[in-house]
């Protein structure tokens, strides 16, 4: 009972989550949390209340509780003024967009919050993971932003024609054949990808944690670019042979990699790419071809942080929760590779 009521209490204390599905995923890991922390106030309180009783016990073994309320014993306790150690517990704090952030010009739809997870003091890296679970933002298909910074026009097609300067805010996203949309695959993945991400120590910029967050794939990346160390897009790819998983690099296009900051970032998206797909590989998730598969998105031409869109699957492939769980620990294996650490 005290359990859950700490429990309770610590998920009021962080960012709720909605959306249905993402709760139980939330409440999973704020117990594990919670758990390790009403162990270390019990062990504490018990090691102190212990001392107490056993030097009662020597000096009157028969009058313990006749000595405990004497004004002598209750002044005994340390100065509250010392400073408290930091629990050693996640915290987060709720993150908005910067007009002032370089490219923010460019980006159309901001009004939405993040929220930014810092791990654990006792595993903490100071290395802070993007996760951006793939669309989900409510109208951002009927506004257009530009593809480059620059203006210049899309290198390959895609969702976008090659040629275009322009294209939609946030797609739609597609549905999977079992009718669930993408948005919501990509959510739950998503969740689950932060709680392993924080048990391993890293930071987590959680762009979406609901079905709908107003921000645009432009505003997006510039959270990104000034709150984290990389990038990491969840996508569903729209075809439906279950190919495997696959991130999207950046064209050998020789303008496009002179672009900024293209020119200074694609070499270390690029490896965080294969550094991604070496951990799926190695948790045994199947990968598409290569790995790979050169696209021209909006998310690289504005990122300076390691980025990626990594499309985890297609239309036909599971997302039940034990095969999310292990592409998600593909993914905490790719970051660790590409950080080493
Ligand atoms: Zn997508």
């Amino acid at each position: 009972m005290k359990r859950k009521m700490i429990a309770l209490f610590l998920a009021a204390s962080l960012a709720a989550c909605g959306g249905c599905g993402t709760a139980r995923n939330d409440s999973d890991a704020l117990s594990s949390v919670s758990y390790s922390e009403r162990t270390a106030v019990s062990e504490a309180s018990c090691a102190s209340s212990a001392g107490e009783s056993a030097s009662a016990a020597q000096t009157a073994p028969v009058s313990v509780a006749a000595e405990t309320p004497t004004p002598a014993q209750t002044e005994t306790p340390p100065p509250t003024e010392t400073p408290a150690p930091e629990s050693d517990e996640v915290t987060s704090e709720t993150v908005a967009f910067d007009p002032n952030w370089t490219y923010a010009g460019n980006s159309q739809i901001h009004a939405g919050t993040a929220v930014l997870y810092t791990a654990k003091p006792s595993l903490r890296k100071n290395i802070t993971v993007c996760v951006n679970a793939g669309h989900g933002t409510e109208g951002g298909e009927n506004v257009y932003t530009l593809c480059h910074p620059d203006g210049s026009a899309k290198v390959t097609g895609g969702s976008t024609a090659a040629g275009s300067t322009y294209a939609m805010a946030v797609a739609g996203g597609t549905t999977l054949l079992d009718g669930t949309p993408e948005r919501s695959a990509t959510l739950s993945l998503a969740l689950l990808l932060k709680n392993k991400l924080l048990d391993a120590g890293y930071n987590v910029l959680m762009i979406r944690e609901t079905d709908d967050v107003q921000l645009d794939n432009i505003a997006r990346t510039l959270m990104a670019n000034n709150l984290a160390d990389c990038h990491i897009a969840i996508h569903y790819d729209s075809t439906d042979s279950d190919k495997g998983a696959f991130y999207m690099s950046v064209p050998d296009n020789a303008a496009y990699r002179a672009m900024e900051p293209v020119a200074s970032t694609w070499e270390n998206d690029d490896l965080l790419g294969d550094s991604v797909i070496r951990g799926l590989s190695a948790v045994g998730v199947k990968i598409y071809s290569s790995g790979s598969l050169e696209a021209d998105l909006t998310q690289t031409s504005y990122s300076t942080v390691p980025s990626i869109d990594l499309e985890v699957g297609d239309r036909a492939s599971d997302h039940s929760e034990n095969v999310q769980s292990t592409i998600a620990d593909g993914i905490v294996q790719g970051v660790t590779n590409y950080f080493g650490q």
